[in-house]
């Protein structure tokens, strides 16, 4: 059965870029943000209207990028940057200025391609290196305070406490009500998939946030009517699987529907553009500092160097991730020239291999030329897992006999 709520999400996407147009017309400001510390609480309670931008699946606009930007950047960086040259995405033309972290480099280097070949307005918000040392804390808290300071300019106006406390209690109810929907999906006889749980977090980055919570409260109430009590099992008879990797932006659905045609079930993730940003987000202070500290303690960006596989908590929340939704195996996806991912799939498998979870990488751009190759290799690994499942659905049975 259909979730009603659902379809007035989609209606409301649908209707965003024109109620951002009146909103500036009546002199609100917008703010695109590229990255994955940019402390969007921050954004918000100076009054402006965060919108994230991040589209990706066109190898056209991937092409218009790299005249702008190296042919070696990634692919989701060159798409962005081909965007802005072309200025028909409808939610970057409602952009007054734009908000970038230099979480990975590449994403600092769009930001200087940007500014300097468009001419618009860039706040940049720098990122330590070497993430969990106390001094790189106390660097980044600084650069916090510098990051609010040149919003405020642009928003002509202090940041209020307590707007920030209200805008940190906004976003931390949304955060809360995504993961309860999230679970949702993962269960057996689920009434709402992976896929529409994706696109349903990305409808959170241009929607209004007030809005959009209420959106996701009429959604869980609808779920729970539907299903009261969602179970997750690993034997319910699908291959169940998790992706990883690069992050698969709105406007890229390749290797997504290709898991779906050859009967794959994505029952989770660790993506940047799905529910990871989302997770273990613990705001201690309501201050510029405290916000973006919080952002910075979630789950490591592949982007930051971490070398001791022990204790890397990007592997660690991998293993719980994989735990909470019963996957079987894993799927992950390496954008064309995205070294963050690309360089870590080998330490990944093989760390995964040690708790016997098989791995599939997929490397890929946007370009349509190797679909087949990647459903060919795909399809294999469902079937391999879904033979390894009837395995040990036999092994238990005669042990049990
Ligand atoms: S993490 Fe990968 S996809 Fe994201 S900006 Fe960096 S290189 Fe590009």
């Amino acid at each position: 059965m259909p979730i009603k709520t659902l379809e007035i999400i989609r209606k409301r996407l649908e209707e965003r870029p024109a109620e951002l147009q009146t909103a500036r017309q009546n002199g609100q400001k917008v703010v695109g943000w590229v990255g994955y510390n940019v402390p969007e609480e921050i954004i918000h309670a100076l009054g402006f209207i965060p919108v994230r931008i991040a589209v990706g699946g066109d190898d056209r606009l991937v092409e218009v990028g790299a005249r702008y930007a190296s042919s070696k950047t990634c692919v989701f960086i060159r798409e962005i940057v081909g965007a802005f040259a072309e200025n028909q995405d409808p939610y970057i033309q409602q952009t007054d200025l734009l908000a970038f972290d230099a979480t990975c480099l590449q994403n600092y280097r769009a930001a200087e391609v940007i500014e300097y070949f468009f001419k618009k307005d860039v706040v940049v918000l720098a990122v330590p290196r070497n993430f969990d040392w106390d001094e790189a804390k106390k660097y980044f808290a600084h650069e916090a305070n510098e990051f609010t300071r040149l919003l405020e300019e642009r928003a002509g106006a202090p940041l209020d406490s307590a707007r920030l406390a209200e805008s940190v209690a906004l976003y931390n109810d949304i955060r809360e009500t995504l993961k309860s929907i999230y679970t949702f999906q993962a269960s057996r006889d689920n009434v709402i998939s992976w896929e529409e749980v994706y696109d349903l977090i990305q409808a959170g980055e241009l929607l209004d946030k007030k809005e959009y919570l209420s959106l996701l409260q009429q959604t869980l109430a609808e779920l729970k009517e539907l299903q009261p009590n969602p179970v997750i099992e690993a034997d319910d008879g699908d291959s169940r699987l998790f992706i990883s990797g690069s992050l698969i932006p709105r406007g890229d659905r390749k290797l997504i529907g290709i898991i779906k045609s050859v009967g794959g079930r994505i029952v989770g993730d660790d993506l940047w553009s799905g529910i990871l940003p989302h997770l273990d987000l613990d705001i201690k202070e309501i201050s510029p500092a405290g916000v973006a500290l919080a952002y910075l303690n979630r789950t490591p960006h592949a982007a930051l160097p971490y070398l001791d596989l022990e204790s890397d908590r990007r592997l660690k929340k991998l293993h719980e991730l994989l735990s909470t939704s019963k996957a079987q195996g894993v799927i992950y996806h390496t954008l064309r020239y995205c070294d963050p991912f690309t360089f870590k799939a080998k330490e990944t498998k093989n760390v995964l291999a040690k708790s016997g979870i098989p791995l599939l990488e997929i490397h890929t751009e946007y370009a349509g030329s190797d679909y087949e190759a990647m459903k060919t290799r795909v399809e294999a690994f469902v079937e391999m897992i879904r033979i390894k499942a009837e395995f040990v659905e036999e092994e238990a049975l005669l042990a049990n006999a």
